[in-house]
């Protein structure tokens, strides 16, 4: 059993710090990845690390040097090491190379995508950063986790520096086929291979996912590798697929939380008696016109179901200072318009459109209120709304409608799985959901729900640090 300390690197920390007065506090983040390591805090078994240790958490930090002046950086899960890295720097790293290039291009918008090289130089820059605070935090024997598309250089700067400590690294977002990773420089493609072939172990949500990694690899440095295994002559780099996933017991028992229950109620009281539901961050990922494009067909070859359907729609708001975003943001709010004009009368609201989060106990009232969660991505690395959705249903009823471009579509077969693209097959799943009889429902929603309470993020986690473990084991037996 290991005595080091895990240490996560991620581009952003686990909590900010808001000061009100001469009071300061610490507000955790609620996503994925928070959650998800949080899962390590509870279940402190893990032989890769010492888990009776805090967690060692460095990311970019949200609040200034001097906001953080004698402020403690330590709450009771995780001790934070803020990365500061100035304004004109992040822009041409995060918003520049990460989300102008990488993340477009990763969710196939190639169209979308920006190549500049000042991107790439400051790409390259606060790497240093980042890799400065990781020197001054590292000790013999600390599991380092580097997550995501914006560190993916990291692995391999610390790997020179420490070649002792066992290091992983995980991609959240979907891994691109070749033939379009292969349209980055490439210098730059080949940088961002060997950056990830610092690590140990490699990380992605499908398996899909780790053939492209695969591919891409063979693509810039001749690498001979079996399987799952690359053989970089000095050690061996395990390349496999970890589908994040969520607390299943927290929705699942979220159910009778008398502050759910008041929301379900509440919704079912106000709308019609078939609810359609879906919730996704406003991106051009998350296939949100594509999806009104097939509520509007529906309602067009439907006239039967007129007046007995609402459609809540939730946008949570996201980059949309960005131009495009705002752009996307207008078609969406013309597209709901029209399909409010083309179909609402004085009694009937066909869609109830929300631009704004929603609290935690109103999404799970909405989740276990609904008939139909209608998740049609685009393209989408996992997506945790969908499993979201089926953990929070003890009921055993409900549809999910799941695009098969979500990486949470290869575990939810059960799912009515639609091509997001497609609006007559969008119209039809929407038909065919609401015609389901209660036995078949409960039978897919019950399977779904099995392979989620077997592998929740719980699960996820422990596998990802088994397998750490496991490859030094299997080192001698490999080479
Ligand atoms: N979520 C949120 N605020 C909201 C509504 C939802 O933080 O107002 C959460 C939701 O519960 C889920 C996450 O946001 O855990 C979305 O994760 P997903 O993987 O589906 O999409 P991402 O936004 O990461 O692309």
């Amino acid at each position: 059993v290991s005595t080091g300390r895990l240490i996560i690197v991620a581009y952003r920390l686990p909590f900010k710090v808001v000061r009100d007065g001469d009071v300061s506090r610490l507000f955790q983040n609620s996503g994925g990845l928070v959650s998800a390591v949080l899962s390590l805090v509870k279940d402190q078994e893990s032989q890769a690390f010492d888990a009776h240790q805090k967690i060692q958490w460095i990311g970019f930090s949200e609040n200034t040097p001097e906001e953080l002046e004698g402020q403690s950086m330590e709450n009771e899960n995780f001790h934070a090491h803020p990365v500061f890295i100035p304004a004109d720097l992040n822009e041409n790293y995060y918003e520049g190379f990460c989300n102008n290039l990488i993340w477009p291009l990763c969710h196939y918008f190639p169209s979308l995508a920006q190549f500049h090289d000042v991107y790439f130089a400051a790409y390259q820059e606060a790497h240093q950063l980042f890799f400065e605070k990781v020197k001054e935090v590292i000790r013999p024997g600390d599991v380092v986790w580097v997550q995501d598309y914006q560190l993916m250089l990291l692995p391999q700067m610390i790997r020179s520096a420490f070649p002792e400590n066992k290091i992983g690294f995980f991609f959240h977002i979907p891994f691109p086929s070749f033939e379009i990773f292969r349209l980055l420089p490439v210098t730059w493609r080949k940088a961002i291979v060997d950056g990830i072939l610092g690590a140990d172990v490699v990380g992605f949500h499908t398996n899909d996912y780790v053939e492209y990694f695969l591919k891409a690899a063979r693509l810039v440095s001749e690498l001979g590798n079996k399987l799952h295994y690359i053989n970089l002559g000095n050690r061996i780099v395990k390349v496999d697929s970890f589908p994040i996933s969520i607390d299943f017991d927290k929705f699942n028992d979220a159910y009778d939380d008398p502050d759910v229950t008041a929301a379900r109620s509440d919704a079912r009281q106000s709308l019609k008696e078939k609810i359609i539901f879906s919730v996704d961050r406003l991106d051009y990922s998350k296939g949100i016109i594509h999806r009104l494009q097939g509520y509007q067909r529906f309602l067009e070859q439907n006239p039967e179901w007129h007046e007995k359907v609402s459609f809540v729609m939730v946008v949570v708001p996201s980059r949309d200072t960005i131009e495009q975003y705002q752009q996307m943001k207008s078609d969406i709010d013309q597209t709901v318009g029209k399909i409010s004009a083309d179909y609402g009368t004085i009694s009937w609201q066909p869609i109830v459109y929300q631009y704004r989060s929603m609290p935690y106990h109103e999404l799970v009232g909405m989740y276990t209120a609904s008939d139909v969660a209608l998740i049609t991505p685009v393209r989408d690395g996992m997506n945790l709304v969908c499993k979201e959705y089926v953990a929070s249903r003890q009921d055993g009823r409900g549809v999910l409608i799941l695009s098969e471009m979500a990486g949470a579509a290869a575990e939810l077969g059960e799912a009515l799985i639609i091509n997001p693209l497609d609006r007559q097959d969008i119209a039809d799943a929407i038909k065919t959901a609401f015609e389901m009889p209660d036995d078949e429902q409960n039978k897919r929603m019950e399977a779904m729900r099995e392979r989620i309470r077997d592998y929740d993020v719980f699960a996820w986690t422990s596998d990802f640090f088994t397998q750490m473990t496991m490859l030094e084991l299997e080192h001698d037996r490999l080479r």
